[in-house]
């Protein structure tokens, strides 16, 4: 299993590297995010000996079990979509939301953020494409959505995160990618106060080196790494 995650990343890596070298953007600007969900702790440990540092989850009891028994110099990224219920579980276990795409949900994770005296970077979800099946603000609204998070005292917006749809072909998000890079360079241009639109989380195992050339600081990449998931055995 070593060998095969071992070449896995380094695939990715490699694939991450080109397309940094072909946009002109230097490596340290992306950061690749291990999707491990439904993937076993022995696996994630494996790459984590490799390596890597960041992983990103979606379900809030899984998040919290792997955080409690992995290494704790982890940073855990929630990039699922998230109840506000499920918020107390992960104040303190990770590093960044990527999925807010509700004024409550904000409002949520800022009142528990302030209880623990922290304050949390998150970034807004923006359903680029418009699919009625994907949770996430639409383009037109982010920047209103923005502004009206950016006074909760317990987050910090740090950018925008898309999920692209499911195609054959990646070039065909190259679209997405790209308009999602100009709305957080609109919405950066407006200086709004406790905003940083500094991160952009796009690009899966699908898409993510057309991410990358598109100005992708976060892909999150989990088949690619761990190969397929099998649901049944998620926690
Ligand atoms: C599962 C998931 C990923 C990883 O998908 P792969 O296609 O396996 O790379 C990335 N982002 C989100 C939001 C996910 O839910």
């Amino acid at each position: 299993m070593l060998q095969l995650l071992k070449d896995n990343l380094a695939v990715v890596e490699k694939n991450i590297a080109d397309a940094c070298k072909r946009s002109g953007r230097s490596r340290s600007d992306v950061t690749l995010v291990a999707v491990s969900k439904t993937k076993p702790n022995e696996m994630i440990g494996e790459v984590y000996a490799l390596g890597v540092r960041d992983f990103g989850e979606n379900y809030p009891q899984e998040l919290k079990a792997k955080h409690d028994t992995l290494p704790s110099d982890i940073r855990w990224h929630m990039i699922g979509h998230l109840q506000r219920n499920k918020v107390k579980y992960l104040i303190e276990r990770v590093c960044m939301i990527h999925s807010v795409d509700t004024e409550e949900l904000a409002e949520t994770i800022s009142e528990q953020a302030v209880k623990h005296h922290l304050v949390m970077p998150v970034l807004a979800e923006v359903n680029m494409a418009e699919e009625d099946t994907k949770f996430g603000i639409r383009p037109q609204d982010a920047e209103d959505f923005v502004r009206r998070i950016s006074v909760l005292p317990g987050i910090a917006v740090r950018g925008l995160m898309t999920i692209a749809p499911y195609v054959e072909n990646p070039e065909d998000n190259r679209v997405h990618f790209r308009n999602l890079k100009n709305l957080s360079i609109d919405i950066g241009r407006k200086n709004i106060d406790n905003v940083a639109m500094c991160e952009l989380s796009m690009g899966m195992t699908n898409d993510y080196v057309v991410a990358v050339e598109e100005g992708a600081t976060l892909v999150r990449v989990g088949t690619g790494i761990f190969g397929a998931r099998d649901y049944s055995a998620a926690i």
